[in-house]
């Protein structure tokens, strides 16, 4: 469904990727894993198309997408999770779940998909995005992208300052939308929650991809890694 041949990102004269080679197939959960600067959010951010200064070739479905704007991407199917996740804070959850436009109807999640997959978030729908906890952010954040027909979905470390509780709603909420049959790449710092959700890992260091491991070797080699990534 992806993938992404000898990507180069530039930020002035230094270079935050070199080389990059990747693939997800349709129907995967990919996690993207490394260091603090190790490149993980530009790679995401070039494949949305909101990191222009890029070199190599990025394809979605066949289609060379390197040069398209986001919201060209956005109506093939790609919905990026930003990682401070943009929330508006004085509008409803519902209305901040409806703002973005549908860009592709045949695949968009109705409102009550989105609640039933989200219970929580059918609870709170008159609550103002203020009132939110991070997780139920991180849910709705979701839940948004879902709602517009992303088949493709890049997620910035949904787990990031949550409670182990609530990592595991959103472990049980990314199986979910997997078991549904959207695509997931996400950047994660979490080893453990990364091996509990994905079918495959790059771990990226300095801009390049240092390996890339099934689940089951990624698993295998937990500790290792949580040692070289400096957990
Ligand atoms: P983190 O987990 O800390 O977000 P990351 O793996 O996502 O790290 P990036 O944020 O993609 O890494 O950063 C990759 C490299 O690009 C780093 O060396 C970083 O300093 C640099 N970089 C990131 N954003 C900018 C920017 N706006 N201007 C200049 N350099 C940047």
């Amino acid at each position: 469904m992806l993938e992404i041949a000898g990507l180069d990102a530039f930020y002035g004269d230094a270079q935050a990727l070199h080389g990059v080679d990747l693939r997800v197939g349709e129907g995967e959960v990919v996690t993207l894993v490394g260091r603090n600067g190790a490149g993980k959010t530009t790679l995401l951010r070039a494949v949305m198309g909101l990191h222009h200064d890029v070199r190599g070739t990025i394809t979605f479905d066949g289609e060379d997408i390197t040069a398209m704007p986001p919201q060209h991407r956005a109506r093939r199917g790609l919905g990026w999770v930003q990682d401070d996740r943009g929330i508006y804070a004085s509008l409803s959850v519902e209305e901040n779940l409806t703002l973005p436009p549908v860009t592709d109807p045949a695949k968009a999640w109705s409102t009550e998909q989105v609640y039933q997959a989200f219970p929580v978030l059918a609870d709170r729908r008159r609550a103002a995005g203020t009132t939110l906890s991070g997780g139920e952010q991180q849910m709705l954040a979701m839940a948004r992208v879902l709602r517009t027909g992303a088949r493709l979905l890049l997620l910035d470390e949904p787990s990031e300052g949550l409670a182990p509780v609530i990592v595991q709603l959103i472990r049980d909420i990314l199986l979910k939308i997997k078991a549904q049959g959207t695509t997931v790449l996400l950047v994660e710092q979490n080893v453990k929650f990364a091996a509990s959700v994905a079918d495959r890992h790059y771990v990226l260091a300095q801009g390049a991809v240092a390996t890339d491991l099934d689940n089951a070797e990624f698993t295998a080699r937990q500790d290792e890694l949580l040692e070289y990534l400096g957990m």
